[in-house]
């Protein structure tokens, strides 16, 4: 086997001018048309680069000095940015975040769509881009014969114990942080990855924010949990904000989080909450948007998208626990929502009772495989709307929609990539995109989200 020589070698020192960002934040600078991937380079930004690892089509460096630093630049505000890795952004100032997702879609909507005309708006940002993630879910670990709690360090499953987050609501970090002071007191043990033993692996908090509630889960490895009634009263009357306390087992020596078994071990089986006039129970295993200010943003961005006057069938692809679709159902004819999660769907149909919303329809199934059944079975919807995973639509579901040829179809994305990537596909049909709108749910981070509106032509 050859091996071509890369332009640059490991330990060589290199001056580079970033020109871009990876998916993970990190400075792309091109050597001879090498790239070289260098943590914490931004864009404009010229440095001298340690080069530490070649591959053969990239490398990797460091910044040895920066020689002329960018004037998006600032101080990351938290004292573990390095560490956790669950930032990638806070380096950069927040305006200039939000105009780096704006380009990063147009550039991906030209590079992988081949949509060089649609217009991709300015990214809707928040006005406090901190402290907006609804959810914390830490692992939880000893050291020293104290509980830990909080995230793993990069590439690594060493956990890094956390006070706070900046961008976690303050009740997440506040109830984690006591649970773990809670059970250290009772003598209940983490439990431990590599013997497989001990209790404690998980704790989640979601918290409502209409309401100001919290839901606790505790994911353990087996049923018993020592003292139990005793942790249960002592995390009651330390937060009286904490509504439901919810266990799941989860017994597997696996990366996985949960497990199969989820049981109340007291107060409320869901946590409530409401976006804009819908109110929503929303259970412990439910996928629900973790930034309650620009969901209501996103999910009113995708209704004007829609375009409804009241007469039209509308399918809600990926619809969860039925938010999108009970949004729609408000100014549509008739809402059909399909979702792979049987738990949701039992949400969904839950949160159209709590709402007295008739005319939605929920179904249980893969979206490729449902939507062309109702297809035979004679649905014709006039607006698809479609909010899948970052992986995108599947394929088929795509021909599916060029088929059925619905007169609007509005993707909500959660990846750039993907979506250009399906948009290309709609476009070699009857479709055209007619705009894009960015809204910023993950500040300090290199996540985007974006709706799309596309029309038959
Ligand atoms: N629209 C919802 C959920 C979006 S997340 C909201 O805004 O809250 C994407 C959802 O797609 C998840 O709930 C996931 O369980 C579901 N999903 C993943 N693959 C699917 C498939 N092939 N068919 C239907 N739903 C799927």
């Amino acid at each position: 086997m050859t091996r071509t020589a890369t332009p640059v070698q490991k330990n060589d020192k290199v001056f580079v001018t970033f020109e871009d960002l990876t998916h993970d934040g990190a400075g792309v600078a091109k050597v001879d048309g090498y790239p070289l991937f260098v943590p914490y380079g931004l864009p404009g930004e010229r440095a001298e680069v340690l080069v530490t690892k070649t591959k053969k089509n990239y490398g990797f460096g460091k910044i040895e000095t920066l020689i002329q630093e960018s004037p998006d630049r600032v101080e990351p505000p938290c004292p573990i940015y390095r560490q956790c890795g669950g930032c990638q952004l806070q380096h950069m100032t927040y305006e200039a975040q939000l105009d780096y997702k704006q380009k990063h879609v147009e550039d991906v909507m030209k590079r992988i769509g081949h949509l060089s005309d649609v217009p991709v708006h300015p990214v809707i940002g928040m006005d406090e881009p901190w402290n907006y993630r609804n959810k914390a879910q830490v692992p939880v670990g000893e050291r020293n014969r104290k509980l830990i709690a909080g995230f793993y360090q990069k590439r690594s499953h060493y956990i890094i114990d956390m006070e706070s987050c900046m961008i976690q609501q303050e009740a997440n970090d506040i109830i984690i942080q006591s649970v773990k002071r809670i059970a250290e007191r009772l003598g209940i043990r983490a439990y431990d990855e590599k013997s497989h033993r001990g209790t404690l692996r998980h704790i989640m908090t979601r918290t409502s924010h209409s309401k100001n509630e919290v839901m606790l889960v505790l994911i353990t490895k087996n049923e018993q949990i020592p003292h139990k009634n005793k942790l249960i009263d002592m995390i009651k009357s330390t937060f009286p904000q904490v509504v439901s306390i919810v266990q799941n087992v989860n017994p597997k020596q696996t990366n996985v989080i949960f497990g199969n078994e989820t049981k109340l071990l007291w107060g409320e089986e869901y946590l409530f909450d409401t976006i804009g006039d819908v109110k929503f129970a929303i259970s412990a295993r439910s996928f629900y948007q973790v930034n309650p200010i620009q969901t209501k943003v996103l999910y009113n961005k995708a209704l004007e998208y829609a375009q409804l006057t009241g007469e039209e069938t509308v399918i809600d692809a990926y619809c969860g626990i039925g938010t999108i679709s009970l949004f729609l159902a408000q100014k549509a004819k008739k809402v059909y929502g399909v979702e792979i999660i049987p738990e949701a769907i039992e949400d969904a149909e839950r949160n159209a009772k709590l709402n007295n919303i008739e005319n939605v329809q929920f179904a249980t199934g893969e979206a490729e495989t449902v939507i062309p059944k109702w297809f035979e079975e004679g649905v014709r919807p006039d607006v698809i709307v479609v909010d899948p995973p970052r992986k995108g639509c599947e394929e088929s579901l795509l021909q599916t929609i060029l088929e059925m040829k619905p007169k609007r179809i509005v993707y909500v994305s959660c990846s750039p990539a993907t979506l250009a990537r399906d948009l290309k596909i709609l476009e070699e049909g009857d479709y055209q995109t007619k705009e894009i709108q960015p809204v910023d749910m993950f500040p300090q981070t290199m996540h985007c989200e974006a709706v799309a509106m596309i029309d038959l032509i």
